[in-house]
């Protein structure tokens, strides 16, 4: 597995979530823009004072890759289906 440089597409993406509400900023790939989010947030709420960062990495499979490892079957079994932000880069 490799990290994705298909051109155009984000190497990363950063997204802030208030830890009292859970509401969450946009994905933005400049982490600055999630920063944005988070102060415009306390400025409506200031007893909201701690957030956590999602941040998302693109990884690609070469081909010759394509053996699904046992662990992550199980996982794709028990897992529902991701609804993530970062969706509308795929
Ligand atoms: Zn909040």
């Amino acid at each position: 597995m490799e990290t994705d440089e298909t051109p155009g597409a984000p190497r990363v993406l950063h997204q802030l979530e208030c830890a009292t509400c859970h509401a969450r900023s946009a994905c933005h790939e400049q982490q600055v823009s999630a920063l944005d989010w988070a102060f415009n947030h306390l400025k409506r709420h200031p007893d909201h004072r701690g957030y956590r960062e999602v941040v998302t990495k693109f990884w690609r499979m070469p081909p010759g890759q394509g053996r699904t490892p046992t662990a992550l079957k199980i996982h794709k079994q028990r897992s529902p289906p991701s609804r993530g932000c970062w969706s509308r880069f795929l």
